[in-house]
């Protein structure tokens, strides 16, 4: 009687288990089917490259490996944690290709990676912030070198009283700048891919790269296959345009930012850039739109999974908490850019960009968007974009100060930034 009492007692047990177990698969397979939905599969046709089931996360490179069931990379649900603390230790792309049969097992990189205890901070001591400052122009013809500049002729009718002078890399630097002052003041560590106004993430300026860095870099791509005999002469020759050489050095100095980043390891990032009106095309001329958003990885297009890093950012952000803690910064943020520098947030309706490349997350005014630095930097970030430039009333003001830290508006919208930052640490601190 005993003994039947115990195997009653053991398949009750173990059924519930099973059953608790199956719940909770279930709910994690839906949860995380959901938020591929919702924030990174942009058209909806990107299923061939996934599967989320009871094992956990699979990603393919194809879809005829996903009908074959030969993954790319596979997370289990119980190796999640331990997929998070590889990455922070610097794991790439390769390394979780290789354990997509075996088990991940990483170091911690250091002491001060650790989640900081958000509630036990009274000052941001203990915080890694990094600051990416948009853009490199120091001064107005390298704005113009790099096509983020405004220029506006004095006209009064039109209520210009003065010509407009605007690079948006001094305006981004400024406000970095600021931004750190205010961040260090509170006791985080802050770091700034670049250091100096029209410095690149390079230590340099772009005419320096030129000199020292473009000729090599132009026999790398032709070692590598990447470029023809014919278009390798080309690129070389005196000939070549500065713009277009500008072109081959944004892609390259943008990658160069995001290892930077990752290498520091921070707890959050922040991406700092300025609007303009997309439909003002030319600008030639002030305009009256004015919006702020922001921008957080996500919404992946058909065609955006064609590298092994590309479709192991995507796994990433399926697996790790990255765009839930950007969604939270990114709404903080976002809400101060309207209360501080009374400008309105941008509804999905409002520009081309945000209704037909991005995706719509529940904070207002923060959208998925699959840009270099929203796709390469890892943990939580904000990318910024604040007020339109060529609005008559922004123009005016952001003209004002050649010092742009000196700039008020510059200094109110740094002052944004350092508000939704602390209302993003304290609501961390309430949870
Ligand atoms: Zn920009």
């Amino acid at each position: 009687m005993k003994q039947y009492c115990i195997l009653i007692l053991s398949i009750f047990i173990t059924g519930n288990l099973a059953f608790s177990q199956d719940t909770l698969h279930q709910y994690k397979i839906n949860y995380y089917n959901q938020k591929v939905i919702k924030y990174l599969d942009r058209e909806k046709q990107l299923s061939n490259f996934y599967k989320i089931d009871k094992e956990g996360v699979k990603v393919y490179a194809s879809p005829i490996d996903k009908l074959k069931d030969s993954v790319e990379f596979k997370i289990k649900w119980q190796q999640f944690a331990e997929f998070n603390k590889c990455l922070r230790s610097g794991k790439d792309a390769t390394y979780f290709a290789s354990k997509k049969h075996s088990q991940l097992s990483c170091d911690q990189k250091s002491e001060s990676t650790q989640q900081p205890a958000y509630s036990h901070l009274k000052k941001l001591s203990g915080l890694k912030i990094a600051i990416d400052p948009g853009h490199v122009a120091g001064d107005f013809e390298m704005g113009k070198t790099e096509m983020k500049f405004l220029s506006f002729k004095k006209d009064s009718v039109n209520g210009l009283p003065d010509s407009i002078q605007i690079a948006e890399g001094m305006l981004t630097f400024a406000t970095a700048t600021l931004l750190k002052e205010k961040l260090e003041a509170d006791g985080a560590t802050v770091f700034l891919t670049r250091k100096q106004n029209g410095y690149t993430a390079f230590g340099k300026t772009f005419d320096q790269w030129l000199k020292d860095d473009y000729k090599n870099k132009v026999e790398e791509l032709f070692k590598a296959g990447k470029l023809s005999t014919e278009k390798k002469n080309q690129m070389l020759s005196s000939q070549y345009d500065k713009r277009k050489k500008f072109l081959l050095f944004k892609d390259i100095e943008l990658a160069k930012r995001a290892d930077l980043i990752n290498e520091f390891d921070p707890d959050f990032t922040v991406i700092i850039h300025f609007n303009v009106d997309e439909t003002n095309l030319g600008w030639k001329k002030p305009g009256n739109k004015n919006y702020n958003m922001t921008f957080i990885g996500g919404a992946f297009m058909p065609g955006d999974l064609s590298s092994r890093e590309k479709r192991f950012e995507f796994l990433r952000m399926i697996v790790s908490n990255d765009i839930e803690e950007s969604i939270q910064l990114s709404g903080a943020v976002t809400s101060q850019f309207e209360s501080v520098l009374k400008v309105k947030t941008a509804g999905p309706n409002d520009a081309k960009y945000l209704r037909e490349g991005c995706l719509s997350t529940p904070q207002k005014g923060v959208y998925c968007r699959n840009l270099q630095l929203t796709r390469y930097i890892h943990g939580p970030l904000v990318y910024g974009e604040t007020l339109y430039q060529d609005n008559i009333n922004e123009c005016k003001a952001l003209n004002k100060e050649s010092d742009k830290t000196k700039n008020e508006r510059i200094k109110e919208v740094a002052e944004a930034y350092y508000k939704g930052i602390w209302d993003y640490i304290t609501t961390k601190n309430v949870n």
